[in-house]
């Protein structure tokens, strides 16, 4: 999902990065999560869906910290702005390219911030059919939620900052970023 407040507004106007979370710090955690995610799903073939464009690292990463016959399928999500506040809804602008109908559903997201995006989402998913669907998330800006959702398999909780790096980005930029930082303004 992209963040069009944020990339309107002025306040990062000479952008300074903090390092929040080293690349090593993150690729242990992810280890980490794929063993735990390995043992719950034993015998089973999840599908991983990630949101685009933020998760599509942690996708991947994760995706080879897991010893199973895993899928992969990406979805985007677009908001509409501040009427997605009240309304919690979503867009979904790109589908998945299979039916998700009886199968273990593993969203995998970036962030969960206020959690409007996540719990759309996973209904959307439980109404499709999905024999169940879990949430992995890599952060978690708890402070700010709105809407009750469950984190399965969460990598880090944060607190309320703007955060870039690892596939998230600020206004397109950072999303290279191989570690987490905080983006400030000087
Ligand atoms: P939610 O619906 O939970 O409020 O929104 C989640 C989405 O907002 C994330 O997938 C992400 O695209 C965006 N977002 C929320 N907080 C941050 C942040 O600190 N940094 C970046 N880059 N995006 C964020």
């Amino acid at each position: 999902m992209t963040t069009p407040s944020f990339a309107a507004s002025s306040e990062f106007a000479n952008p300074q990065l903090e390092p929040l979370f080293t690349a090593e710090q993150i690729q242990t955690r992810i280890g980490e999560l794929g063993q735990q995610i390995t043992n719950d799903y034993a015998g089973r073939n999840p599908l991983l869906v990630g949101v685009l464009k933020g998760a599509c690292i942690f996708a991947s990463d994760l995706m080879r910290a897991i010893d199973l016959p895993i899928g992969l399928e990406f979805m985007a999500i677009s908001s509409y702005g501040m009427s997605m506040r009240t309304s919690g809804e979503v867009r979904i602008v790109k589908d998945l390219d299979v039916g998700v109908e009886g199968r273990d559903i593993l969203v995998v997201e970036d962030i969960v911030d206020t959690g409007l995006t996540l719990s759309y989402l996973l209904a959307t998913l439980h109404q499709r059919g999905a024999s169940s669907v879990r949430l992995a998330a890599l952060l978690d800006k708890y402070e700010r939620r709105e809407r009750d959702v469950q984190i399965d398999y969460l990598g880090f909780q944060i607190p309320d900052a703007f955060v870039v790096g690892y596939g998230l980005d600020f206004a397109e930029r950072y999303r290279n970023l191989p570690y987490i930082a905080v983006l400030k303004s000087t």
